[in-house]
């Protein structure tokens, strides 16, 4: 959304290696007056960093980092897509996910699309993404935006992802599902700032219901191996529960993936294995509230025909 970013996250910009390379960013940025300081060291120095100064971040390639203040939408390397402004925990699912060249993928609530062009980029563009989404007009925003990142690897939809047949031969060969459902978006930094109340427990019950629903949905696909759940919610409601609620159900098919071991903020302790689970937040990683978890298929379980 608009306005200003929180005091204390700084401001994220991932590199689009569809359209250019991080040396060539950074050059960009030099000319126009930033220092770089290279690839940061610690937490410490993305802290305290200020000025017209920038880094590389310490846990994502292709990612740099700039001061809380620095705003980028009216610069040439966003209107032309070579750069994206992103959250860094937001560029989580993606990398986490991590789908070979030319895999299938599944983006199930896919709009405005950051998180598809992220995928798209990791796919060099080889291999085929379903993106779904249900608002028409973020689908709009998220055509313009993918056109504009040179992202061509993609069929987008507007459909109810939970009405998509998991059975249709289109989708035989997805073996791979980022799933970022809508959610209370408590995580929000700016949200926080300008919104009064904390959820409901109605609202809560109702969100989690539906990302129960489509969660258990996008593990149904036969040929699914991985899949990436995110939201940006802090709520556990939305969270573990979530994930504990449909692992259950799974019986034995799907585990959890301890992902990103040296990542500092771990998912609440609230069943056994939930710590694979990441979480961020401006406290703990100078990023919004944020929360992913990497399911995996169990080796020896094979898909159940039907
Ligand atoms: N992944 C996106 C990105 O990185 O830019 C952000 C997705 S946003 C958190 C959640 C999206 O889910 C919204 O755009 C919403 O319209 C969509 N959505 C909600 N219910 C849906 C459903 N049943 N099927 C498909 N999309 C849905």
């Amino acid at each position: 959304g608009a306005g200003p970013g929180a005091p204390c996250v700084p401001r994220y910009v991932r590199v689009n290696t569809l359209k250019t390379r991080v040396d060539d960013v950074v050059d960009f940025f030099k000319r126009q007056g930033y220092s770089f300081l290279g690839k940061a060291g610690s937490m410490e120095e993305l802290r305290t960093l200020s000025g017209k100064k920038f880094l590389l971040d310490l846990h994502l390639p292709e990612l740099l980092v700039f001061p809380p203040q620095t705003d980028f939408h009216d610069n040439r390397l966003y209107t032309s897509g070579h750069i994206i402004l992103q959250d860094k925990a937001s560029c989580l699912p993606a990398f986490l996910l991590s789908p070979v060249a030319s895999s299938h993928v599944i983006d199930a609530c896919a709009a405005p699309g950051n998180k598809t062009s992220h995928l798209a980029a990791i796919l060099k563009n080889k291999g085929q993404i379903f993106a779904f989404d249900l608002d028409a007009k973020r689908l709009a925003t998220m055509n313009t935006m993918l056109t504009r990142a040179g992202v061509t690897s993609f069929k987008l939809a507007q459909q109810d992802f939970l009405t998509v047949d998991p059975h249709d031969p289109k989708y035989s060969k997805v073996t791979y599902i980022l799933l970022d459902p809508s959610c209370s978006g408590s995580g929000m930094v700016n949200r926080l700032l300008v919104e009064e109340a904390a959820p409901s427990a109605e609202r809560l019950q109702a969100l989690a219901g539906f990302q129960r629903r489509v969660l258990s949905h996008a593990l149904s696909f036969p040929a699914v191996q991985r899949l990436a759940y995110s939201t940006c919610s802090v709520h556990r409601e939305e969270n573990e529960d979530v994930v504990q609620a449909v692992l259950q159900e799974q019986g034995s098919a799907f585990r959890l993936v301890n992902v990103f071991p040296s990542w500092p903020c771990r998912g609440l302790a609230t069943f056994p294995g939930a710590e694979c689970c990441l979480r961020a937040s401006p406290a703990d990683t100078l990023t919004q509230g944020f929360f992913v978890a990497v399911l995996e298929r169990c080796r020896d379980q094979a898909a159940v025909p039907s």
